[in-house]
Order: structure tokens, then C-alpha cells, then sequence
């Protein structure tokens, strides 16, 4: 993936920070707005053979035979968790269920951590380090959101159960199947289920573990599921900025106060120039104003008036550049308010909080790490893709460390929708369960 644009792009991207040309048209979104463009898959695995061995194996076909036994469970343990509320800084009920089903398939060391996350650990033979299996509690939909699951023919419908509790319900069945047949691993496996990574959260979950936790610097590698079919890998991070940017004036009347600086002026020229930045498709860079808020009625000059922005990228620095742009024009629009306008009464003042900031990363596909993993499509013939997105992964690719996020092998649609839902297909989904399971085995060193 190129994660630097070149420099005449940058100088364009930079340039029209400081001189806004006329409007460009955004780029067109591309069909999966988080992710990136799809490259395609690497040269063959050199981990196929091992790869093929692990899934030709008495034990793995064991382990499958028990993902097929265990589907029913494992699609109502889905039910069960999508049914408890958990949204953004409410995950405290679900975590406390999902601790217990974690503790039933018999891991050590079960903690909830000072963020929320629950886990445990399954202890591997020694000598493969401490790699990390998360999933997801939180969901995007405030507490009120009814969540009951209504089951249509195969479909079963509510907010929250594909983002990502099938992630949730597909850890709790490979651990059941590994456990059944008896598979061990040269790694320690701590089996996790986060807080935050929807967009409020800012993934403090995962910042949690990685920087303050008692496993902060023990982990070596790093797989999150989402829901997602079991041929893509996701191992570029996007990252993003957000801010709440504040303009604000000495407010007055309308038709008493005319003359006074006035907020609005201020973020509708911020907001314009903002919108003319010109930003790389490649790597993928967007930006939004989503939310305008501010002013108390019609007839008064507001005393404040704010925008929150997005600003992403799968670039480090072309992320840099949208935000360095964004943080340039800001003070401009409040000196060119202030000189337009008497400053008789008080002056416009911009008051700019970050409210959002997830580090890009990337794991090469090239890294010993993702070539075990794409040693099982490999091996299956079903050869990985690989994408970039925004999920827990993005903190452990920031520091370096080999970290990706894979499908959580059920076919979900309409995610952060009241319409969100999942297919029960047990034949499919098991062949689904089987590729992460068994990608899994070979980053954990199976044996
Ligand atoms: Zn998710």
C-alpha cells in the first residue's frame, strides 16, 4: 500500500490551505466508505505447506466438527449479547456477561480492566508470546435503542448483532472447538472483548491495553474480528482527526448590535475554505463537516456557533497535511471576523478541541506475520485480499506491532442501521469459522 502522497501533491494539498482555489469537487466515495481501495492478493504464502497441514489435520477437522455442533450455541450466545445494551461508554452489562461465557470455556487470569475490556487468557506450550483475540462490545446506538432480536426465515435482525457481536460469538466458538480437540499453542492467547472502538469510544479500549494496561508491553501480535467474509484481511489502519471547532463573539441584537463581529461569518468562511482543500485518492484522504451547531434565535447575533469535522487517511502523512490545513485556516477566518467587523464590544475567539484521533498504521503484507495468515486462503484456494479500515487494530499498527483485523465468518448487512442483521447459514458460516480459526492457529503456532 503507498501511504505517501508525492510531494506535488502535497504542496497542492498545502497550497490550498493557504490559498483556496474554487470549489473542487470531493473525490467519489468509494463503495466501502471505511475502507480503502482493495488491493490484491500477495504471491503465494510461504507458510502454505504449514498452513495446509494445519487444516488436513486430525485435530483441526476435530475442531471444525465442533464449530458445526456447537452453530445453534453459538448463534444464541449472538442473541444473548446483542440483547444487553452497549452503547458508546455503556458496555459495562455486556462485558459482565461476556466475561462469564469467557470464563465457562475454562480461561485463567479473567479481568475487567480499568476501561472496561473483559478477557482472559488460554495458556499456550511456551515460547510463541502473548497474542491478542478481540471483538468489539460496544455498538454505535445510544441506550435507548431497542435491541431484541427478531428472527425473519434465515435472517435475524437487530441493532447491533452484526458489528460486531458476531465477532463476540465467533471467539466463544473457536474456543470451544480448540478446547474440544485438544489444541495447544506455542503462544499465550488473551481472549478480549473491547470497549470504544465505535467513534465516540476513540478506541480507549484498545489504548487502555496497549499503553496503560498490565499487558502494555507484553503483546506481540494482534487480531480483532469484525464482521466481514473470511477472504480479506484488513491490514492498514486508517486513521482519522476529529475536532469541535468554537467560534465565538460578544453575541448582541440583531438590528441593536449590527456592526458587532459575528461567529457565523467566521465558521462559514472556515467552513468554505475547509471544503476547497484538495486532498489524494491515493491514499484514500477525506474530510467532513458532520455536525453545525449553535446561536440562540433568529434575531441575535450568536455568541457561539461550532463545527465537528472528520479528516482520514490511510497516509500518515497526507493525514498530517488535512489536519496541519485545517488548523491553518481556523485562526484566518476569526482575524479576517475581526477586522471586518467593530471589535467595540469583544473580539472573536476560537476555542478547538480534538475530540477524536486514531493513528494510522499498517502491517506490511510482505511481514511474516500476514503470510501465515494468507497461508490459509492459500491453502483453500481462496486467495486473501487486503484492505485498510478504522478499527482496534489501528494502535497496535501504530506501535509497529504485526496486528490485523479478519472476518468474523457470518454474512451481516446493513451494519450502524436500525435495519442491522445477520443470515444464519450453519454449512457457509462453519467454512467461514474454520478460515479464522484456523488463521488463528497460525499466528498462535498451532501444534
Ligand atoms: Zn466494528
Amino acid at each position: 500500500m503507498k501511504t505517501r502522497m508525492t510531494s506535488a501533491a502535497l504542496a497542492a494539498l498545502l497550497c490550498a490551505a493557504a490559498a483556496p482555489a474554487l470549489a473542487q469537487a470531493p473525490a467519489k466515495p468509494a463503495a466501502q466508505v471505511d475502507f480503502g481501495n482493495v488491493r490484491p492478493p500477495a504471491p503465494t504464502s510461504p507458510y502454505t505447506k504449514q498452513a495446509k497441514a494445519l487444516i488436513a489435520g486430525k485435530a483441526f477437522k476435530a475442531a471444525k466438527a465442533t464449530l458445526a455442533a456447537g452453530y445453534d450455541q453459538t448463534v444464541a450466545d449472538i442473541v444473548t449479547l446483542t440483547e444487553i445494551p452497549a452503547p458508546p461508554f455503556g458496555e459495562a452489562e455486556k462485558g459482565k456477561a461476556y466475561l462469564a461465557m469467557l470464563a465457562k470455556e475454562g480461561l485463567t487470569d479473567l479481568e475487567t480492566d480499568a476501561a472496561g475490556n473483559v478477557m482472559g487468557l488460554r495458556k499456550g506450550t511456551g515460547g510463541g508470546g502473548l497474542l491478542v483475540v478481540a471483538a468489539h462490545l460496544d455498538t454505535v446506538f445510544p441506550a435507548s435503542t431497542d435491541v431484541k432480536v427478531r428472527r425473519e426465515g434465515d435472517k435475524l435482525y437487530a441493532p447491533g448483532i452484526g458489528d460486531d457481536t458476531v465477532g463476540l460469538g465467533s471467539i466463544l466458538a473457536i474456543l470451544r472447538a480448540i478446547n474440544a480437540a485438544g489444541i495447544q499453542t506455542k503462544s499465550d492467547i488473551l481472549f478480549v472483548g473491547d470497549v470504544g472502538e465505535e467513534g465516540p469510544g476513540d478506541l480507549r479500549g484498545m489504548k487502555e491495553l496497549f499503553f496503560k494496561g498490565k499487558y502494555k508491553d507484553k503483546i506481540d501480535a494482534f487480531i480483532s474480528l469484525e464482521p466481514s467474509g473470511p477472504t480479506v484481511i484488513v491490514n492498514g489502519g486508517v486513521g482519522s482527526k476529529r475536532y469541535k471547532t468554537t467560534f465565538k463573539g460578544p453575541g448582541g441584537h440583531s438590528m441593536g448590535d449590527f456592526g458587532t463581529v459575528t461567529p457565523a461569518p467566521a465558521l462559514a468562511a472556515a467552513a468554505r475554505q475547509f471544503g476547497e482543500l484538495k486532498v489524494p485518492s491515493d491514499p484514500r484522504t477525506v474530510y467532513n463537516i458532520g455536525l453545525l451547531e449553535g446561536g440562540t434565535s433568529v434575531n441575535s447575533i450568536p455568541f457561539a456557533v461550532s463545527m465537528t469535522v472528520d479528516m482520514r487517511s490511510s497516509g500518515k502523512a497526507e493525514l498530517k497535511a488535512v489536519e496541519d490545513a485545517y488548523l491553518a485556516i481556523l485562526p484566518k477566518a476569526v482575524e479576517a471576523e475581526n477586522a471586518a467587523r467593530s471589535t467595540k464590544r469583544g473580539v472573536i475567539s476560537l476555542d478547538n478541541k480534538m475530540v477524536g484521533d486514531r493513528p494510522v498504521g499498517e502491517t506490511p503484507i510482505t511481514s511474516p506475520f500476514v503470510q501465515q495468515l494468507a497461508a490459509v486462503g492459500d491453502a483453500l484456494g481462496k486467495p486473501m485480499g487486503y484492505v485498510a479500515g478504522s478499527t482496534d487494530a489501528n494502535i497496535p499498527m501504530s506501535l509497529g506491532k504485526p496486528a490485523v483485523t479478519l472476518g468474523a465468518g457470518f454474512v451481516t448487512f446493513r451494519g450502524h442501521s436500525l435495519e442491522e442483521g445477520m443470515e444464519v447459514n450453519k454449512d457457509r458460516d462453519v467454512e467461514s469459522i474454520a478460515v479464522t480459526m484456523a488463521q488463528i492457529l497460525m499466528a498462535a503456532g498451532a501444534r
